[in-house]
């Protein structure tokens, strides 16, 4: 959703791309405009996945109001803070369409339109460790605010990709 509104050029898009840059996060009301305004469309009638959103205590309980006691399934991915950073180190995006990649050594392209891959911008060591501050700062306590609830569960992401999906699945069928 914030892709999309840096490439749609709009002032709100704008605003959000130069935060990104600078390794911040968004603010609450500009990121919760944008999901809201998103879950009202009529595709999340069934259901929806939020991935990145809440990132703060404030968004969490404006999503609370927000879904008004229609059940909610939270999921911390735990990853230690040296394997992030391993793993941000080498992320790369497509130039053309915004897809993140890997580097694998297997070439340079994009899986999903093939366009040539650059390191994102938002990547670079020290806003790297400036956006790991702000993590600890305000979206660690999320996992305090969530903890007690039936529907947390915690999933270790240190495991290989399909067995960390596997887990996620339980989780949401649980
Ligand atoms: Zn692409």
């Amino acid at each position: 959703m914030l892709r999309e509104a840096i490439q749609a050029g709009t002032p709100l898009g704008l605003e959000v791309k130069q935060i990104i840059e600078s390794g911040a996060l968004i603010g609450d009301e500009i990121i919760t405009r944008l999901a809201f305004d998103r879950l009202r469309e009529p595709d999340t009638s069934g259901g929806f996945l939020l991935d990145g959103y809440p990132r703060t205590i404030p968004q969490a309980e404006a999503l609370d109001a927000f879904i008004k006691g229609r059940p909610l399934v939270i999921v911390e991915i735990d990853l230690s803070e040296a394997e992030v950073l391993h793993r941000l180190a080498s992320r790369m995006v497509c130039e053309e369409c915004g897809a993140n990649s890997q580097e694998t050594g297997g070439g340079l392209q994009c899986h999903d339109c093939g366009g040539p891959l650059v390191a994102r911008a938002d990547d670079a060591e020290e806003v790297v460790r400036n956006r790991l501050a702000v993590y600890r700062r305000q979206t660690e306590p999320l996992v305090q605010y969530y903890t007690g609830r039936k529907t947390f569960h915690r999933v270790n992401g240190a495991q290989l990709p399909d067995d960390v999906t596997r887990d996620i699945l339980r989780a949401i069928d649980a």
